[in-house]
């Protein structure tokens, strides 16, 4: 990649820098860093995305058409670095911009491309994945949530679980099997799903955090119009999978400019943190551990402008998301793991009370942190991606 920016490019960043400037939310600070949205800072991060819609810096590469900005994934790149040096919060509806937008306008009729990607955008309508169930994870096409069709409606029965953010959504991406005597791959379609139809029930999961940011949904006849397919009938799988390629995508590009905002963090921490009377930061091995990190969250960021150039060649992002997903987590449990060894018996005080550090975050951030390698696939599962696809080896 030609990291060499145009005149118009140079220009997009110093405006970029300036608005973050002034819009940066205050009050952010106080809540500290973390990667994904928490529940106390729900409202401030859903005004903080809506000043983002309103000045032009969210959905860059998506069509003007639609409520987005018509740029490339290199005003996107400088967007999120420029992100990353002002310490801004993460937008609430994640996963419709991340994912349900991209993969609207892709597949969608002209009349829902028309209807959902900008509110996705403004934040007006929250989206959730209703993707993994009791007994399909890892295995996605074990999926038994039916949908039947009555008339012009489609009757959807069955549960999912693990659904991030169901609790506050309005619509869900819903994997549901429409044909059970085809082939298991086959049989699926995907709905876009009006969260407040009769007959979804949402109830929250408690997270080892003590937040319940994701839950369990229960669809018990709830009746959707056929106008609500995406993609074609029995064509779900296909769509599905978009979709998981642009979270894998928005997870190896997003994130990485977390980490980087959360590294910055820690080295602040630890110059702050005193042991036997000095900075923590003092500590020879503790200073190579912090510079390891660096070294690691840069390699991230140039894996991740691979995958854009591939994108500017007009080529989708292929199993070497894979590797940016695991090199993702990896840095960022360690991360966490060394602001738990940074706070040394601070690390036992938790948010509420009077003596945590930072209020406690990095203990939320530390248990946090063990979902990485479950969430948008287990490493296991990127380790298998990897090997089949990416090193030719023979299927396990
Ligand atoms: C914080 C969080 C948020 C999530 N949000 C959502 C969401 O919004 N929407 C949604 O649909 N899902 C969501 N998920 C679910 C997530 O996608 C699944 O948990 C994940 O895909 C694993 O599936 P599973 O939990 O059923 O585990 P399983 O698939 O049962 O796996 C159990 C263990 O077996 C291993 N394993 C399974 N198959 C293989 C194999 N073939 N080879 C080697 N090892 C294997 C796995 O790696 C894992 O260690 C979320 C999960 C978390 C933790």
């Amino acid at each position: 990649m030609d990291f060499t920016l145009t005149p118009d490019q140079q220009a997009f960043r110093e405006r970029v820098r300036s608005w973050l400037e002034a819009n940066v939310p205050a009050e952010w600070t106080s809540l500290g860093s973390t990667e994904v949205p928490r529940a106390d800072a729900y409202e401030l991060i859903r005004r903080w995305q809506r000043r983002l819609f309103e000045g032009g810096f969210i959905g860059l590469t998506w069509p003007r058409q639609y409520g987005g900005q018509g740029l490339t994934f290199v005003e996107e790149m400088i967007l999120h670095e420029e992100l990353a040096l002002q310490k801004a919060p993460p937008i609430l509806n994640i996963l419709g911009v991340g994912m349900a937008g991209p993969t609207i306008i892709a597949y969608g009729t002209e009349e829902q491309k028309q209807r959902y990607p900008a509110k996705i955008l403004s934040c007006e309508e929250i989206w959730c994945q209703g993707y993994s169930e009791p007994n399909a994870g890892s295995d996605l096409a074990a999926l038994q949530t039916r949908a039947v069709k009555d008339g012009d409606h489609w009757v959807v029965n069955g549960q999912k679980v693990w659904t991030s953010l169901a609790h506050v959504a309005d619509w869900m991406m819903l994997l549901a099997r429409t044909d059970p005597d085809a082939p298991r791959h086959k049989g699926l379609t995907y709905f876009l799903l009006d969260m407040h139809a009769q007959g979804v029930t949402v109830k929250p999961l408690k997270q080892l955090t003590g937040d319940a940011e994701f839950n369990e949904v229960f669809f018990d006849n709830v009746r959707v119009p056929e106008r609500h397919v995406l993609g074609e009938v029995g064509n779900g799988w296909a769509v599905g999978l978009t979709t998981l390629m642009y979270e894998r995508l928005a997870l190896g590009f997003g994130l990485q400019v977390r980490l980087r905002i959360a590294l910055e963090s820690l080295v602040e921490m630890g110059r702050r943190v005193e042991k036997t009377g000095r900075a923590v930061t003092r500590d020879p091995l503790l200073r190579q551990k912090l510079a390891q990190l660096w070294i690691d969250t840069e390699a991230l960021k140039y894996t991740g402008a691979r995958a854009i150039t591939k994108l500017l060649r007009g080529e989708l992002p292929g199993p070497e998301a894979s590797a940016g997903k695991m090199g993702w987590v990896e840095t960022h449990q360690r991360l966490q793991e060394l602001a738990m060894e940074i706070e040394g018996p601070y690390s036992q005080l938790m948010r509420g009370s009077d003596r945590a550090i930072d209020g406690g975050v990095w203990q939320y951030g530390f248990l946090r942190s063990r979902a990485n390698s479950i969430e948008g696939g287990t490493t296991e599962i990127q380790k298998n991606i990897i090997g089949e696809r990416v090193l030719g080896l023979p299927k396990g």
